[in-house]
């Protein structure tokens, strides 16, 4: 299946970069109960779990596209001023050099060398990076942009007070169509082989993106962000923790299962352990 006509004719590479790491309960990981339970379950829950924090570069023809920025050093060095939950039930851990700008640089990529940047949502570990890319055009969900914003989002634990003065994303609405099990979707390059989806769940307008890769194979990534905190439970239907909307996770989660039974598939969330390897290995799901 080429989604939208016109794959890449040199095949896009694409790097997953690490950013630190983050310290969370096993009951954000895969939820359990019901309802409020799924929520009271994470302060109650004893057991936690370090996961990585991926962010992702493409070296597209028209420029490299980054998806999420990772952590930021500021999540460590004013901790004070964070959200209760991520004061007490989050920790984070990272050194300078694993900030995306170093990890960009580090593989020859300067910052005006990104294009486009894609914020899968703006959750702290995912815009912690966004100081990095003042020439960048960017890219949320509009309902994700509207949510994060003022006081309400500081309530919900973003950190609207610390985005650099120039962010400014430009709102996606999702007007372009389906894509397989998709019925809706925004394309993000002239080639069309980029293209992000609604993913929500673990954020009312949590997205993803979808890329052709352009190999002979008809390899596609779908960048998931926080859609799934792994592989296994995107496979296996299990809504994480957080989730406000438990059914809508598990729908969202069921519909990139039928996309991966339709075109060889990476799914590459952002906090799965074996997301770097799964790239490397070019296995699908
Ligand atoms: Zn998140």
């Amino acid at each position: 299946m080429h989604a939208r006509g016109i794959p890449s004719r040199v095949p896009v590479k694409i790097h997953a970069l690490q950013t630190g790491k983050v310290r969370i309960k096993t009951a954000q990981i895969e939820g359990r109960g019901k309802g409020i339970g799924r929520q009271l379950a994470i302060f109650r829950d004893s057991e936690w779990a370090w996961v990585p924090t991926f962010a992702y570069a493409v070296e597209h023809p028209e420029g490299v596209i980054v998806i999420d920025t990772g952590q930021g050093l500021h999540l460590l060095r004013h901790a004070e001023s964070l959200h209760p939950y991520l004061r007490w039930q989050v920790d984070f851990e990272m050194q300078p050099e694993d900030e995306i700008g170093p990890r960009l640089r580090a593989l020859g990529i300067g910052r005006n060398d990104v294009k486009k940047l894609i914020l899968t949502h703006l959750h702290v570990d995912h815009d912690g990076g966004l100081a990095h890319f003042p020439n960048t055009e960017i890219f949320a969900a509009r309902g994700e942009i509207d949510a994060a914003s003022g006081w309400g989002g500081r309530l919900n634990g973003y950190l609207p007070q610390r985005w650099p003065n120039f962010f400014d994303p430009k709102p996606v609405d999702f007007t372009c169509g389906g894509l397989g099990p998709f019925e809706e979707s925004h394309t993000v390059t002239k080639a069309g082989d980029v293209i992000a989806l609604p993913l929500p769940g673990h954020t009312a307008n949590h997205l993803g993106v979808f890329v052709e890769t352009g190999d002979d194979l008809g390899t596609c990534v779908l960048f998931a962000g926080d859609a799934s905190y792994n592989s296994a439970m995107m496979q296996q239907g299990k809504v994480d923790g957080v989730s406000p909307n438990e059914t809508l996770a598990g729908e969202t989660l069921a519909k990139i299962r039928k996309l991966a039974a339709q075109v060889p598939l990476i799914y590459l969330p952002a906090h799965d352990p074996q997301a770097a390897e799964r790239l490397l290995q070019c296995r699908t799901a």
